[in-house]
This record gives structure tokens, sequence and C-alpha cells, in this order.
């Protein structure tokens, strides 16, 4: 099953002045492609697989693949999955989704304490990896980092909003100033 690409609702230089043309080109055009092709290149060989990413990285533990493949698509299926939920994510306009703006204010007491949570948890990640707010398993709203691709759909919990804090997504612009990539990331996140 040969997954595409996903496209982008938006052009790569409608999110400026928070997110940089180039960044954006060189994330979207290579980065996530690169972690297409390299997913793509490991369920070729697995041609009964016809689930969508989403639903395999879920399941994985009871996929028959072999060991070296499951770690390859942790690291290049999550590359897809994270990205495809992040760039949908993002836009230049709010579309704030109500629904979930009155279950942040339940589970956290109020939108800017889910999004302080967030942006802790984004700025002080060791390396590279994800900041995520999900809904869990018992159907709670939870704000917690992961290293490298590691998605949340492995423990089971859905991924809701995300924060990349791979150099990647921001050094061009931001260099070293991650806190400062975070704070501009909240005027694109278009769901809250
Ligand atoms: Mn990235």
């Amino acid at each position: 099953m040969k997954h595409e690409l996903p496209k982008l609702a938006y052009s790569y230089d409608a999110l400026e002045p928070y997110m940089d043309k180039e960044t954006m080109e060189l994330h979207h055009g290579k980065h996530h492609q690169a972690y297409t092709n390299k997913m793509n290149a490991i369920l070729e060989k697995y041609p009964e697989l016809t689930e969508i990413p989403e639903e395999l990285m879920a399941k994985l533990d009871s996929l028959s693949m072999d060991e070296k493949d499951k770690k390859d698509f942790i690291n290049h299926g999550g590359g897809y999955i994270n990205h495809k939920l992040f760039f949908n994510i993002l836009g230049p306009q709010k579309e704030v989704d109500e629904k979930l703006l009155e279950e942040i204010k339940e589970n956290f007491g109020s939108v800017e304490e889910m999004k302080k949570q967030m942006s802790d948890a984004a700025a002080t990640h060791f390396g590279s990896g994800w900041a995520w707010l999900v809904r869990n398993k018992d159907n709670k709203l939870e704000v917690y980092p992961t290293s490298n691709q590691d998605s949340p759909l492995l423990k089971g919990d859905t991924p809701i909003i995300c924060i990349d804090v791979w150099e990647h997504a921001y050094y061009l612009k931001y260099q070293n100033r991650r806190p400062e990539y975070i704070e501009n990331l909240w005027n694109i996140i278009k769901l809250v």
C-alpha cells in the first residue's frame, strides 16, 4: 500500500511571520516526503497491511512484521503520521473547536493552563521529539512529550495537538530559541 505525501491546505508562505516559507519548504517538501518514502519502503514488504498507517501504528505489537521493520516503522511511519497531524492542525486562520475548548477547560482549568503545560513539555524536552495533547485510553485529555518520532498511538492514546521540537522545525528562523518558536506557534495552531 503506497502512501502519498499529504497535501497542505495552505501555501508554504501562509504561516508567515510565525513559520517562514523556507522552513515549510524543507519541512514538508523534504522531511515529510522522506518519512513518507521510507515508510513506503517498509510497507512494500507487507502488501497484506492495507490499513492506514495510523491504524497500523496503534496495533503494531500484534502485527507480524520483523522486529527491525517494526523499529523502522516507529521512526519513519511515526514521522509520516506525526507530521500529517502537525501540518493539519496548523493554518493561517483559526478554526477553533468549541467542544475541544470546553473539554480543555474541564481537564486543565483553562486553555491557558493547557498551553502552558504543553509549551513547558516542548521547551524542556531533551533532544528531538514532540509535545502532545492527547485523549488517553480513559477518555481524558493529557499532555506529555515523546522522543524521536514515537507516536502516542503506540500506547493507545489519540493525538489531538502536537508541537514538533526537532531542530528542523525551527532552526532556520529561530536558531537555538526554541521557547520563542513554541510561543509563536500558538498563533498558527488553529484549534485553540
Ligand atoms: Mn518535523
